[in-house]
C-alpha cells in the first residue's frame, strides 16, 4: 500500500511517545511519513534504549524523564507494558496540558482502563486504542514507518468520549495508515483473546513441548523444523513481559476462549483415536474458509510461505 498523503498541516503541534520500543518506533517513522506532528517527544524507562533511540533518530526530543516528555504535549500516547499502564499514567499525570488528548496502545483495554483512567486529571480526554499490527522483535530499533499500513487500530470510546479528541486520533491512526474501528473494552477483549491472545498461548506451549521432546531427540525438532511449527516458534519468540501482561490483564476472556479451545482439542481428539475421518475432514474445511476468509480481507497474504520467504 502506499504511504498516506503528506497532512497539510500537523493534526498535533506535540506528539509525546512514552515506552520507545516496536510500537512507538513504529508510530514515530510514520508520523514523520505523513508529517502527523510539529514535533515528537519520547521516554524510556532505561538510560541505553534512550541513548540508542538518540543515536538513530528516534524522536525529534528524547527526554529523560516521562514528566519531561508530555509537558506541552497535546497528545501523549503510552506505549509502554500492559502492567506499567497506571503507575506511569500517575507519574505524567500532574505534567498534562490542559485539553490533551492521551492515549494508549496496551494489547487489552478493560485493565488499562481501570489502571490509567483514575491516574488522570479531569482536563484531559482519555481515548484508549490498539493497533493490530506487531512483529515478534521489540525495542526502538525494530520499528519501521509501514507497521500500520492497512491494518485496523481499534478505537474504544463510549458515552463519555470526548467525540473531537477521538475525532482527531481516529484522523492521526489514518495518517499512520491504518484503518479504525471504535468497539467498547469488553468486547474488544474477548475478540483479541480469540484472535490474538490464546493462539499465542497455544505456540508457547507447542514450542515448550518440541522443546522438551528436543532433550529426547536431540537437536532433530530443530534441524528438521517444519513450517506449522515454525510459525508456531515465531510467535513465541515474542517479547515475555508484554505477553505476561496480556495474560495477567485479560485472565477473564482468554480462560473462557482456553475453555472452549481445550473442548474442541478433546472432540478432535477423540476423532483420531475412533477414526472418524469424517469429523476430521469437515472440521478442516470449515477452518479452511476461514483462512479463505482472512485472505479475502486483506490481513495476510495468500503466498504459501505465508508471505515469510524462504526456510532457511
Ligand atoms: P517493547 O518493544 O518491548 O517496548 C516497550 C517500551 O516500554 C520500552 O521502550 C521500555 O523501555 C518501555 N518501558 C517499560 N516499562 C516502562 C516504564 N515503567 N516507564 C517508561 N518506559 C517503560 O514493547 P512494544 O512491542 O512496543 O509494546 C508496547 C505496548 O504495545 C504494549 O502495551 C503492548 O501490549 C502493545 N502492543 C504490542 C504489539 C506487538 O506486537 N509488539 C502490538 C500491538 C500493541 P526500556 O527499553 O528502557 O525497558
Amino acid at each position: 500500500m502506499s504511504a498516506p498523503a503528506t497532512q497539510a498541516a500537523p493534526l498535533y503541534d506535540r506528539v509525546a511517545l512514552i515506552g520507545l520500543g516496536l510500537i512507538a518506533s513504529s508510530m514515530f517513522w510514520a508520523i514523520k511519513r505523513a508529517g502527523l506532528a510539529g514535533e515528537v517527544t519520547g521516554y524510556a524507562r532505561s538510560q541505553n534504549t534512550r541513548d540508542t533511540a538518540r543515536r538513530i533518530g528516534l524522536c525529534d526530543r528524547v527526554c529523560d524523564s516521562a514528566v519531561e516528555a508530555v509537558k506541552e504535549a497535546d497528545l501523549v500516547v503510552l506505549c509502554v507494558p500492559v502492567g506499567v499502564m497506571g503507575a506511569v499514567a500517575a507519574e505524567i499525570a500532574p505534567a498534562l496540558k490542559p485539553g490533551a488528548t492521551v492515549s494508549d496502545v496496551g494489547s487489552v483495554k478493560r485493565a488499562v482502563i481501570e489502571a490509567v483512567g483514575p491516574e488522570l486529571p479531569a482536563h484531559v480526554h482519555f481515548v484508549p486504542a490498539h493497533p493490530l499490527a506487531g512483529t515478534e522483535y521489540s525495542g526502538p530499533e525494530s520499528g519501521f514507518a509501514t507497521l500500520f499500513d492497512n491494518r485496523w487500530c481499534l478505537m474504544i470510546t463510549d458515552e463519555t468520549t470526548d467525540r473531537p479528541a477521538a475525532d482527531r486520533l481516529v484522523e492521526f491512526w489514518k495518517g499512520l495508515g491504518s484503518k479504525v474501528d471504535e468497539m467498547d473494552a469488553d468486547h474488544h477483549d474477548l475478540v483479541l483473546a480469540v484472535t490474538s491472545h490464546t493462539p499465542h498461548l497455544i505456540a508457547y506451549t507447542m514450542v515448550g513441548v518440541a522443546d522438551d521432546l528436543r532433550r529426547v531427540s536431540e537437536s532433530e525438532v530443530i534441524q528438521y523444523s517444519a513450517t506449522g511449527f515454525r510459525d508456531f516458534t515465531r510467535i513465541a519468540a515474542s517479547d515475555p513481559t508484554m505477553w505476561r501482561d496480556v495474560f495477567l490483564a485479560n485472565k477473564d476472556a482468554t480462560l473462557e476462549i482456553l475453555g472452549r479451545f481445550t473442548e474442541e482439542l478433546f472432540a478432535l481428539q477423540r476423532a483420531i483415536r475412533q477414526g472418524d475421518g469424517d469429523h476430521l475432514h469437515a472440521y478442516f474445511t470449515r477452518t479452511r474458509a476461514i483462512r479463505r476468509g482472512i485472505i479475502e480481507a486483506g490481513q495476510d497474504t495468500d503466498a504459501p510461505d505465508f508471505g515469510r520467504g524462504p526456510a532457511e
